[in-house]
């Protein structure tokens, strides 16, 4: 404890939350920290859907306010709460784990219900970035540091280029079709082969449907009117082609099926209310058509390809392939759930949002729960973003090799990928990209 002018100064020397807005004009939570070391700001992204098993995210539900998305209780749960309790600890910005867990005792509720998780997550953040410059560290060495990982890596990202499911205005009912330059020789070479990918698409979608069919989604994908889902492949197979990447950039997919399992089928054309019945398609049948692709397109990644209560369809089909299964509305990001997933073989790679588990300690635990069992771990952000980059810094930390962070498009998505360009340029000769390695990059 460092004493100046008769006063006892404490390592952390000043805490303030506000609410500022995310990259959909939704209020959020930011967290100030004052250190010795200087200002230390988090702030916490948000998902459009969010499940029964998610740290609660705390919104005022004012109708008048914000239609009903105000984070006013959150932040007073911080300034009025965590701030006088937490500075009364003495704790050092280093002490990640113990801060954590105070904060995760002072809550006292299984999901994070009485502060709320975007409470907590912002003040975790920050504490995090403060106890690197504590340190005297990158951020990403000192998340490094916490998960116990001595090598670094630069992780393949996995850009969302075409957007469908209930986010889009489209008629397509699988969510995400992603690029992932997995044969790129590092970082810097993945950002221009996704870039390049990416506006050949946009001229490939204009030449096909029209200029107005090019504007973007929440995370900067295009939404061209497209219904049948392998011509989302297609279109993207035309691009990577026109690139010049064929065999270099391959294929994700983000079905999130549970939003549209309706009476033990699945529904392919759910946004149509005058749908027929021959759009209901089975299990095995749907399981036809991931085969099918997985036959004629690079797909090397499956997200949520069925419901998130529906694990025997899960099991069944993760024993089939060879391919990566992540579990993203089947886990989220909740150690009970992984831990159900793990004993029943129903994926094989964990997506890690930062704000569906509700601090740094939790979401290190999940990845290396995840790890452990012998699966990969996808860092995610969520559609609600803000220019905050922590989850660039926590993707190299962990070395999980994958990212997905939106197109190639819209500040608040290259923001975190500008930022493992920093950090790459950073690492120079050490600076290893996970490249076809993605799933397993240890
Ligand atoms: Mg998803």
């Amino acid at each position: 404890m460092k004493v100046h002018t008769g006063k006892v100064r404490m390592p952390l020397q000043k805490l303030f939350a506000r609410q500022i807005f995310d990259s959909r004009g939704n209020p959020t939570v930011e967290v100030d920290l004052v250190t010795d070391q200087g200002l230390f700001r988090a702030a916490v992204p948000s998902g459009a859907s969010t499940g029964v098993h998610e740290a609660l995210e705390l919104r005022d539900n004012e109708k008048e306010n914000y239609m009903g998305k105000g984070v006013r209780k959150a932040v007073e749960n911080i300034n009025k709460i965590i701030v006088p309790e937490l500075l009364k600890q003495n704790f050092e910005a280093t002490q990640q784990n113990e801060i954590d867990e105070f904060m995760l005792k002072l809550d006292g509720t299984e999901n994070k219900s009485k502060l709320g998780a975007n409470a907590i997550l912002g003040v975790s953040l920050a504490v995090c970035k403060a106890g690197a410059a504590k340190k005297g560290v990158p951020l990403y060495k000192h998340i490094a540091d916490l998960a116990g990982n001595k090598t670094l890596i630069l992780p393949v990202p996995a850009f969302n280029v075409i957007n469908g499911g209930s986010h889009a205005g489209n008629k397509l009912a699988m969510q995400e079709f992603m690029i992932l330059p997995t044969g790129a020789a590092s970082f810097t070479e993945a950002m221009k082969m996704g870039c390049e990918v990416y506006h050949n698409l946009k001229s490939v979608i204009k030449e096909k449907f029209g200029l107005d069919a090019t504007a973007v989604g929440d995370e900067g994908g295009f939404a061209p009117n497209i219904q049948n889902n392998k011509d989302g492949l297609i279109l993207i197979k035309d691009a990577i082609e026109k690139a010049g990447y064929t065999g270099k950039v391959e294929i994700g997919m983000d079905v999130a099926a549970s939003e549209f399992f309706k009476d033990g089928m699945y529904d392919l054309d759910f946004k149509n209310p005058n749908a027929d019945k021959c759009s209901r398609v089975s299990q095995d049948k749907l399981i036809g058509i991931y085969q099918e692709f997985m036959k004629e397109f690079p797909v090397v990644s499956i997200e949520d390809p069925f419901d998130q209560d529906h694990w025997e369809a899960w099991t069944g089909f993760t024993s089939k392939v060879n391919i990566q299964v992540v579990g993203d509305d089947l886990t989220v990001t909740n150690p009970k759930r992984i831990q159900t997933a793990i004993e029943k073989k129903a994926c094989n790679c964990l997506l890690l949002k930062v704000n569906q588990i509700g601090t740094v300690t939790e979401s290190i635990q999940a990845h290396l729960l995840a790890k452990q069992a012998g699966w990969g771990t996808m860092v995610s952000h969520r559609s609600g973003e803000t220019e905050d980059t922590f989850i660039a810094d926590l993707v190299v930390g962990l070395c999980t090799g994958q990212i997905k962070t939106g197109a190639p498009c819209r500040s608040e998505r290259l923001a975190k990928y500008n930022q493992i360009l920093r950090i790459e340029e950073e690492l120079g000769s050490k600076a290893q990209y996970a490249g076809k390695n993605f799933r397993k990059p240890l």
